[in-house]
This record gives C-alpha cells, structure tokens and sequence, in this order.
C-alpha cells in the first residue's frame, strides 16, 4: 500500500531576525482546522530556517531560537494539533544554505577557485544562499542539529525529515583539495572535482540516513536537489521517497516535471511532485497562482503517478493565509476524490525514451533537462503516445519502443543490448547522433554507415508516401545540422535535399538559410527490420523551432512500427492523456487534461483559465479486460462505451481543464 501524501503542502517558514512578534498569531487549533478544511493530509514544518533560526524548544542551541518568536513551541504545537486530525508533519531543515552559518562560520562555507564563497543563486546580497561545505565540522553541528530535534519533538511525534539544499559545488577549501588528494581525484580537472563533489554529497547522505534510521526508523527521509535524474541512483537508499520540486512559473518551467517524473517514477520509489501556490517562486509573499495553473500541476502530478505537494509560506505571525487554503482546498478536494483510484496504481506505456542526462549529468545545467528530451516529451505527448524515460541500465523489454533521442551516446554494451531488444521483437526508433560511431564502420542495428555531420547548416526534407505522407510533397527545412550517412542494409524511407550552399564566405541568399536547389542529399530516414533512424535531430528541433512538420515524421515513422496505440483521440495536441491500472480495484484509468500554458509576461509562463472541449471521441486499449461501467470523476456520471476486442470508445460531451475517466471490469 503506497504511503506518501497525495495532498500535502511544503510550508516554508524563513523568517527574519528583524521581523517582530514571530508566531504570535499562530493557534494550533486554528492552524490544523484551515489544513483539514482545505483536504490536506500533510504538511512539511520546519525546525530550522534558511536564516538559521529553530522555531522549537531546543535544549541544545536554545540561543539559535528565533530571537522574536513569542511561541517557541510552534513546531511541537503544528506537530499535535495536525496529528489530532491524521494529518503528518515532516518536519524541515535546510543542510546547506544557513545565514547563522555564514555570518558566524565562515571557514565552513565553500569557496571557488578565487576563495570567494559559492552563491549558487546570483542574487546580490542581502541573501542567505552562500552554499556551506558538508566535508566540514559543519557536520558534526548538522547531527547535533538533528539529534536536538529528535530529542525534543520525541520519536513518535516524528513523521520523517525533510532535509533541504544538496548541491555540488565546485569547492576549492583546503579541506577539500586534501581530501582530492587523498581520495585520487584530480584537483586540476573540472570534472573530476565535480565526481568529488558527488562522492561528498553521496557520503553525507548516506552518512545522515543511517544517523536517522538509527534513531527514527520509521521516518520518512528526502534529500532535496532541485531535480531527480540518473544521478540519484548510488544514493537512492538513503531516500525513503522522492519529491520532485518543479514550480513551472519558478526557474523550472513547464517542461521540467513531465520530464522528470517519466523517469523518477521508474527508480523503484514512491514519488510526490512539488510546485508552489505562488503565483511565481518560492517567498513570494501575498501571491496566489491562477487556479486552473494549479489545477493542471498537481492533476498532472495524479496523472502522471506521483503524489502532490503545493509549496506555501507560512506568515511570521504564524497564520495561515484564507484565500491559499481557499485555493489549495479547491484542488485538493477534487484529488481527494481520485485518490482511492490513482493510489498504488501504474501509468501504462508503450513508448521508453532513453535519458540523455546519463552522458550530461555532469554538466548539470537546464536543471538537468537536455533539449532533446523536452522535445520528445512534448512531441510524444501531443501525439497521446504513453511513454517513460529510462536510462540504459533499465529494462528495454517492458517496451514496444524505444526512442534514442538526438546524441546518445555510443558504446559497445549499449549496442548489444538494443541488438538483443531487436532481435526478440523490440523496435527502435533512434536520430542524429545516436549510437553514431566515429569511424567508418557499419552501425548494426541501424543498417547504415555515419559519416559525420553534414556540410550544410540547414537543409530539407522531402516527404512521400512513407514519410510524411499527411503533408505536401515539397521541400521542409531542418533548423538544425543533421547528419551524413549512407544506408548499407537499411532502406532509405526519406531523401533529404541539399540548399544551394551555406550562408558564409560570400554565398548568401535573403534573411536566412539559402532555398532549395532540388539536389538530392544522403538519406534523412532509413529503416533496417523494424528499425528507423531518422539523420535530423528532429528532437532539439522541435524544442528549438517546433515545426509540424517534424511531428507528423516521427508519427508515421511510429505508426510503421507500433501496430497498436494505447490511448487515441480526435482533440488537439494541446490535450494531455495517461492511462493506468488499478489492479487492487480492477480498474483502468484514463486522465485527460486540457489546460494551454501561455507566455503572457516576460518572466513566466501560466494558465489563466481553462478552455472545455466538446464532444471528444475516445478509443482506449484495455487488453483482455472486459469492461462492465465506465464513469468519470469528478462527475461520477456514467458514459456510454463500446468494447470491441480489446478497445473501448466513448464519447466525453464536456471536458473542462481535468476528468479522470474509470473503467471497471472483469478479466
Ligand atoms: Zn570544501
């Protein structure tokens, strides 16, 4: 039975030395009642604050209290009064932003290579975000810290730890460059400083798991990076569950989380996704978000098998502000009523995209989100295909397809892998630079040999029959620079077409690319068995220019491949489908979202308001289920539905922003 929170709130509390009369306003009572009414089942509070202050009783540090709360016993007070109405308390602490730290331990802080410390944020002071080194004696002030906590809250009142701000940075303090030494990193190379970093950062967690588990075992314990990928892995036992902080209107966009939760979900975890009520980013005080942009985050969130988070700040005074909890109930009581469906079911797929970010990881960046994954995320989800992201030690069997999206990387054992997945029925669709060898010789799998990337910057591609059958037979540009290769074994399903030349030296033709000179070029897709490799990056392009184009390639390049589809709709590309099945209740489930993000400021993206769809046709595979009652959630009305073999359609009169549709039945 899974056992994370699917209506939790994260409720930030950095509060300021200069702010009077901290917590004077807060009533227990009062505070537990406001959770409840607005369907909250749980709610991270924190002992300590980014600005280093502890908000309980401690009887190790009782000087580093907030200096002007009126109620220092404000988190045992959250912890009781939440814990009379089953609601839970994480309780939070950040690791390593801490001012009291800075301001007081400097030596403690991580410097870079010119000894300055490390503000990760490039904000101006005043700020409390110069990042503290963990190989310092800080950690032995973090346990005392935690071992403060645990005295005074008292095991049985703790429901797990939420331990904030992990990063690796890039720490040049003697204690530091000694360790390097000592371990064999290479003090001189970037990269192996930033594998140390990693190693430090793995140590402490590991380190800090086992100082928990050892005293709390029941505890839940999360390590917060800002981001899930395949970097986690060495460490994942030290995490009892993942939350994935992702607030779209923050630094992370909207196309981070489905870019992230395709692959937590498939680390063995139970996860919960996070943004923020905050109409932008976190501490943004007497700001709510649109609530059709809440609404879409955390349905999607359901939809996609996770948990919901919504982030808050708590007011110094220790109120809790009516209008959020106004707006969190309003999202929360809708997933209250899914809940008994979604918990402890699976997302079903047909589609696995293998994660660049094993090869980038290091380079973090775009936190941690390549290009070409987010264009294969939004590609695969406007086509309703249902898909996760794996990396290359995952299970390819558990797939029909798989994607090797724009540059990954080759290596022998990855080759024979996808070489055994082909030869047992797996299909493969790869682009560009994947799998690409650099010297001349044949690619197996694909039938084909590479011979680097091509001369011209931009060039074309002329449909058929095949190939981007739906669109004009005439030239379409490729914004990015493909690849050159010639087809040994495999069949050219695709030509591309070179222009009259680049636009450089003295050749140049209007504002942009030169036209068409109608010269066939090397091939732009090939298929060798049921495998299609398509020479654009068709992947980065789509996230850099998204031309139709590219989409109705990769969809009839799926189709020759893929001989059945999951989920099928006649609504626009802008609707977001996800199937998965209950097994406990005998259930099926499709949720369709239509919320449209829009760019309406200069710095965030959001929805405003939703905008229905009528009359929506569905045919949904169900397998061998023979399925007796179809209803739809939040309604619970009855759809009519026709099972014909292994589909079911029916008809949606009216789908505004979310509907969970159930299917019930026998096997
Ligand atoms: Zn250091």
């Amino acid at each position: 039975m899974s056992n994370v929170s699917y209506r939790q709130v994260h409720l930030d509390f950095h509060t300021s030395e200069y702010i009077p009369d901290v917590a004077n306003g807060f009533d227990g009572e009062e505070f537990a009642e406001t959770l409840l009414a607005a369907y909250v089942d749980s709610v991270t509070c924190f002992a300590r604050c980014h600005h280093g202050w502890l908000y309980y009783p401690s009887k190790n540090r009782p000087d580093l209290i907030h200096p002007n709360i009126k109620n220092r016993e404000l988190l045992l007070e959250q912890i009781n009064a939440c814990h009379q109405k089953d609601i839970k308390v994480p309780i939070y602490t950040t690791v390593q932003w801490d001012a009291y730290i800075a301001r007081e331990f400097p030596e403690w802080l991580s410097i870079d290579e010119s000894g300055k410390y490390i503000n990760t944020q490039n904000v101006p002071e005043p700020h409390f975000y110069y990042t503290i080194c963990l190989n310092s004696d800080y950690r032995t002030y973090f346990k005392e810290h935690l071992q403060d906590i645990i005295d005074v809250v008292e095991i049985n009142n703790i429901d797990g730890f939420f331990l904030d701000i992990l990063f690796e940075v890039d720490c040049h303090c003697d204690r530091c460059i000694n360790k390097m030494q000592e371990l064999d990193f290479n003090v001189n190379s970037l990269n192996e400083r930033m594998k140390y970093a990693t190693y430090m950062l793995n140590e402490f967690k590991k380190e800090i798991s086992e100082f928990i588990k050892e005293r709390v075992p029941h505890a839940g314990i999360f390590y917060n990076s800002s981001h899930v990928g395949p970097k986690i892995k060495p460490s994942l036992n030290d995490y009892t569950h993942l939350e994935l902080e992702s607030l779209p209107s923050g630094g992370w966009g909207y196309d981070h989380f489905p870019s992230t939760v395709r692959y937590a979900r498939k680390l063995g975890k139970e996860i919960i996704g996070m943004t923020g009520k905050f109409h932008t980013y976190w501490g943004d005080f007497h700001s709510l978000k649109n609530k059709a942009a809440l609404e879409f985050e955390c349905f999607n969130m359901i939809a996609s098998g996770a948990g919901s988070s919504i982030g808050d700040q708590l007011h110094p005074s220790g109120k809790l502000s009516p209008g959020s909890y106004q707006l969190i109930g309003s999202v929360y009581e809708r997933i209250s009523k899914m809940e008994d469906y979604c918990r402890d079911s699976t997302c079903l797929t047909e589609i696995a995209v293998l994660t660049p970010e094993e090869q980038t990881m290091e380079k973090g960046g775009n936190l941690g989100v390549d290009p070409s994954l987010i264009g294969a995320v939004r590609l695969l989800q406007e086509l309703s295909y249902q898909f996760d992201i794996i990396d290359s030690n995952m299970v390819f069997e558990d797939y029909k397809l798989i994607i090797l999206p724009d540059h990954i990387q080759y290596s022998k054992e990855l080759e024979n892998k996808l070489l055994q997945y082909t030869s047992s029925g797996g299909k493969v669709i790869a682009t560009h630079k994947s799998l690409a060898k650099d010297n001349e010789s044949e690619n197996k799998l694909f039938g084909i040999n590479w011979l680097g990337e091509s001369y011209f910057d931009r060039e074309f591609v002329l449909p058929n029959e095949t190939i981007g059958k739906n669109l004009h037979p005439e030239e379409y540009v490729m914004y990015k620079k493909g690849s050159k290769v010639e087809a040994t074994k495999a069949d050219v399903l695709m030509h591309s077409v070179q222009p009259y030349f680049n636009r450089e030296g003295k050749t140049f033709c209007s504002h942009q690319h030169s036209p068409s000179s109608k010269q066939l070029g090397h091939p732009a897709v090939t298929m060798l068995d049921q495998v299609i490799y398509f020479s654009h990056p068709i992947f980065d392009i789509y996230r850099k220019n998204a031309p139709f184009w590219c989409k109705a390639m990769l969809n009839d390049a799926i189709k020759m491949v893929l001989d059945k589809k999951l989920v099928e709709h006649n609504g626009p590309a802008t609707l977001i489908t996800s199937l998965q099945v209950n097994e406990n209740r005998n259930a099926k489930m499709v949720h369709l979202l239509h919320y449209i993000t829009e760019k309406k400021s200069e710095d965030i993206y959001t929805i405003e308001e939703t905008i229905p769809l009528y009359h929506l046709d569905l045919k949904v595979h169900v397998g061998d289920m023979t399925v007796t009652q179809l209803k739809s959630i939040p309604t619970t009305k009855k759809i009519d539905f026709d099972q014909k073999g292994e589909y079911v359609t029916f008809q949606i009169d009216k789908l505004d922003g979310h509907m969970l549709v159930v299917m019930e039945g026998e096997n």
